[in-house]
This record gives C-alpha cells, structure tokens and sequence, in this order.
C-alpha cells in the first residue's frame, strides 16, 4: 500500500489530541521553535486557554512555563555565520523578557543526540518526555499531568519527531500540535481532483478565495492572540529555578565586532512592517523592488523565519491597506500591495509542496529527473562564487553582500542562483547549503523552492532554457552600478558602465579585480547541453 505521509500522521493525531473533560492539568508548557512571539501563535494562545480553564476548574495553581530547545546539531549550523547566531540569540533574549512580564519562565535546554537522525528516532522523545514530566509542580496539591502544546513544523525530520512524541503520550503526558506557520493551513488547497497544486498562479486563485469565504470580522483572516496586560502565572517563584544557560561555547563563538544586525524582537518586527506600509515603499512595490540599490521591499523575512511576526498579521495589514480586500477595489490590474501579499503566499505554496512531497526536504530536487544532470561541480569555482570573487560584478555585489550582512533580495537571489547552477553547473544543492548557512531569513522550504526555481529542478520553475544574461540583468536592475560600486571596492572609481556590467577584458586592470572565469555564451551552451542530456 501507499505510505502515509508525515504530514497525514501528523494530521491524525492532531484530530483527537483533545483533552477530555475529566483530565487534571496541572502545568502547561508551550515549546517554542520557529514561533518565537506571544501575539498570533495559535499554539501559544491553545496553551493559556487550557491553563485558564484549568486554574479556573480543578486547579487554581496551574502554571504555564516556557519551553525552548538548542538542538545541538542545529544549533552548531548557525556557527558559521556570527549574524544568524547573534539574531537567534537576541529573539531568545527578547522573548524571555516578554515572559518574564507574564510571570512565565522561559526553560532554554540543550539536548545533544547521540546520532546523526536525531529528532526522528525515540531518542529525542523519551528525553524530551522526561524533560517535561520533570517541570510538573511538585508544590501543587493535586498532582496532575503536564499538557504540552507546540506549533508545527513542516520539515520531514520534525513532522516524525513530532509523530514521535504523540506515541508517548499517556495520562500524565499530553501532547499538542497547532496549525500556526502558514497563512492557510498546508492540505486546505487542492485541485479539482483533491490533489496539491503544482503551479502557483491557479494555487494562489484558490488562496485569495479562502482567504475571503473564510475571513474572519475586520481581517482576511483569522489571529490568535490572548489577554498579555496580565501575569499568566501567580509569582515569579518558578522563575527562580529555570536555567537560562546557553552552552558557554557558543557564546564564545559570537563575533566581537559591532554586527550590523536588524533588531530581533517582535515589537520591531511589527515597526518593520508598519514602516513599510506608513513610508508607502509598499505601494512602489512592484515598480522598485527589483532595483538592487533601493532596498525597497519589506526586510520582514527574517523576522517571519524565527517567527517574530505572522505572515497572518502581514498579510491583514495588506487587506486592510487595500480597504479590506487584497486586490484594491479602484484598480483591475494587479497593484503593489497585491503583489507584496502574493509574494507573502509564495512562502505558504512552498510549504504547502514540502507537505505533500516531503523529500523535497531532503536534499532531493522537486523535479527529482533532474538529478541525473550531471554537474561540473568546480571547487574552485565554487569556492570564487561563494566569497565574490567570480569576477562577475554584478554575482560578487551580490555574494559580499550576502557574507557582510546575511541579507540579500529576492532579485539578488535569483540572479546569483542561475549563474551558479547555469553558468558555473554547479550543482544548486551547494548554493542551497550556502545560502542557508548565510541567509538570517534561511528556511528550508522557501530555500530550496528559490534554488529549484532558479535552477530549473524546482516546482513551477523557470523553464531550463531561461539562463539569465549577467549583462542585461545589470542594465535593467542596476543601471548605474551603483550597487555593484557599493559592494566590489575595486570597481569603486570605474566610470566605464561596461566594465561594472560584464567586468573586465584582458586588457584592463581594476585594482586586482580579475575577469571573469567564465565566458556567459559558452557556459550558457554547456548549461543547456547538460540539462537536455537528462531531462
Ligand atoms: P518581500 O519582497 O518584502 O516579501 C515579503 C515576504 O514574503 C518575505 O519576507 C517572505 O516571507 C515572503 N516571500 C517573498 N518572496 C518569496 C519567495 N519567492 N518565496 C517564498 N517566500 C517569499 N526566503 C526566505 O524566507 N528564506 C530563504 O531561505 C529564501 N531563500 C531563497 C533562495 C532563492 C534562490 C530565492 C530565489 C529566493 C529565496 N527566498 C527565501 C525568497 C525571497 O527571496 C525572500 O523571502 C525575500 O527576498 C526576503 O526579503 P523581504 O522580506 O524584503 O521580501
């Protein structure tokens, strides 16, 4: 028979994972993962309805407490990168502080895995389990059982680990897992013949559609947030024996240096998206977004990664920009506002395709044909792609920035993308890694579906035959080079737009700056035979 997918298991359990009327909660925990915010976390919001049904019920002593674990083998990932390891820290920081004025004490623990497949096996369950079970209020005068709520995550390993968990639940360990990530619940979507869409555009018809048969009062649709003007908990006592101790080692790991990281808490993720909509950058949306020197998209997708913000909140201040609807009422065409929330659907439709073919988080392209191509897959030339040195300006403006400050746009991504798996034929599951061990906003899926777009490996992606021309990417979205002088020093005082363009010829010399290594119209030649051989 068919293999249920993680996704459907998941699903199973979440229909009866209701408490029944007789159970006795004594201490509520709301693990935190990539939901790191109080406001709109249906998760979080289940777990004080539950507490405050309880402490009015059968335990007025029931306590909610804070839960996050480093993951051990993640956590080492954002070693590489000082900026995404310093704003993961911060949004911790910042998310204890709120806690804190709830009277709830945020548990930061570190399990080490004593294998590689961690999550997935009961090795991660059992302890986790213990962990919990040992959080129980022993002071309490009924001893009764610890419920654990957490939002899900759509990753194949944590769909199993949470899978997992559920097999270990019993009268004293209650285990909950809430729909929270996407603005439309992954499964919600489906063809004609129930099945999930595969190109975006008759997906994303669908999306606004539910979006209005399901809209909730004011909003597109529904939030979940809770009363925070007052303490969750009785005292503070609790707070006295939680550790907040990150592991010294990866404390030392933090650059000294001044980083120039955006502020990680979600009072600033929502001034970010409301100076985007107050400084009107969001109605030049579609006619700038794209210009590499001009910044002017949202910078909110670090912020939704580690989930400081909802794409739900995002995605009501649209509507109500638009008044109350997505698509603006005055205007047929597809206006900037429009745009930008379907920019933000992009995000759900990936998740929405991991769910359903889940090695697609497994290092396993969409359009899994591709995976006979067969990649030249230089080193060195990798090597020169990843630190800017490709000599390429546009590719280097793009790839420093990335390394400078772990932010690029979505045109500096796809522009970069194409030129290595194109041009360099470089397998795009390098990049991938690259860009995940860089990017503050990395996130499996949307990662991979832009590497699978750009490369032509992806679901509705670019046709493989679409390479994009480095020269005429630079005329169009940085006619100056202004953004290639910004971001390559040596090409800093050239005047000569050629040369900022496709670089420099034999001849000339840029203050050690080389030419490019490789020819566009030859490597785009060989991109090409490579992909028809497999495909
Ligand atoms: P805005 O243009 O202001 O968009 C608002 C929000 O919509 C973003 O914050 C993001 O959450 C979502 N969004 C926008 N475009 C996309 C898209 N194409 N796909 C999915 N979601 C989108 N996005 C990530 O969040 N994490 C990644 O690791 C990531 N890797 C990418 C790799 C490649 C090769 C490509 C081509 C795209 C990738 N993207 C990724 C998508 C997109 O480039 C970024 O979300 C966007 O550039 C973030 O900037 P912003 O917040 O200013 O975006």
């Amino acid at each position: 028979g068919k293999r249920p997918k993680p996704i459907d298991l998941l699903n199973n359990h979440i229909k009866s994972q209701k408490l029944d009327s007789k159970t006795s909660i004594d201490t509520v925990v709301h693990w935190f993962r990539t939901d790191l915010r109080l406001g709109d976390s249906a998760g979080l919001f289940h777990a004080v309805k539950q507490l405050q049904a309880a402490q009015n019920k059968s335990n007025k002593d029931a306590r909610l407490m804070a839960l996050y674990i480093i993951n051990e083998h993640d956590f080492r990932a954002h070693l590489d990168s000082g900026w995404k390891l310093r704003f993961a820290l911060d949004a911790l920081e910042s998310l204890r502080e709120s806690l804190r004025k709830l009277n709830v004490p945020l548990i930061v623990r570190l399990f080490e895995p004593k294998e590689a497949l961690l999550s997935r096996s009961s090795e991660f369950a059992t302890w986790f389990k213990d962990l919990c079970l040992g959080l129980v209020n022993k002071k309490s005068s009924k001893s009764g059982a610890v419920l654990v709520t957490a939002n899900a995550q759509y990753e194949t390993d944590e769909l199993y680990r949470d899978v997992n968990i559920f097999g270990h639940c019993d009268s004293q360990f209650h285990f909950q897992v809430y729909h929270d990530q996407c603005t439309v619940v992954p499964g919600a979507l489906t063809t004609g013949k129930g099945s999930q869409y595969t190109v975006f555009t008759p997906w994303y018809k669908k999306w606004v559609e539910y979006l209005k048969t399901n809209q909730s009062g004011k909003d597109a649709v529904a939030t979940f947030s809770f009363d925070t003007s007052k303490p969750l908990n009785a005292d503070l006592e609790a707070l006295e024996s939680c550790d907040y101790v990150l592991p010294e080692e990866f404390v030392s790991y933090l650059p000294n240096e001044h980083l120039d990281i955006p502020p990680a808490t979600e009072q600033d993720a929502h001034e970010v998206l409301e100076h985007f909509f107050k400084s009107k950058k969001v109605h030049d949306y579609n006619e700038k977004k794209d210009i590499l020197n001009l910044d002017n998209t949202s910078h909110l997708s670090c912020y939704i990664t580690s989930g400081l913000i909802s794409t739900r909140a995002v995605v009501n201040r649209g509507y109500h920009e638009n008044g109350n609807s997505l698509m603006h009422k005055d205007i047929k065409q597809n206006n900037s506002v429009e745009n930008f929330a379907k920019e933000v659907a992009w995000r759900d439709f990936y998740k929405h395709i991991m769910c359903n073919w889940p090695y697609t988080s497994m290092d396993v392209a969409f359009k899994f044909e591709t995976m006979d191509i067969k990649w030249e897959n230089d080193p060195e030339k990798f090597r020169k792609w990843c630190v800017g040195e490709t000599g390429l300006p546009i590719v280097d403006a793009i790839q420093r920035k990335l390394l400078y400050t772990g932010y690029i746009s979505n045109r500096c991504r796809m522009i970069t993308a194409s030129f290595l798996s194109k041009n360099l034929l470089v397998d795009w599951r390098w990049g991938e890694r690259w860009f995940r061990k860089h990017l503050l906003d990395a996130d499996l899926a949307s990662n991979s579906g832009g590497w699978g777009f750009s490369s032509s490996t992806g679901v509705d992606c670019q046709p493989y035959f679409r390479v994009f021309n480095m020269k005429l990417q630079s005329e169009k979205y940085d006619p100056k080079g202004a953004f290639v002088r910004e971001w390559v020093p040596e090409l800093k005082d050239i005047d000569n737009i050629k040369i900022l363009r496709e670089g420099i010829s034999n001849a000339t010399k840029a203050n050690g700056y080389s030419q490019p290594i490789v020819d566009l119209k030859d490597s785009r030649e060989k991109a090409l035979e490579a992909f028809r051989e497999a495909m």
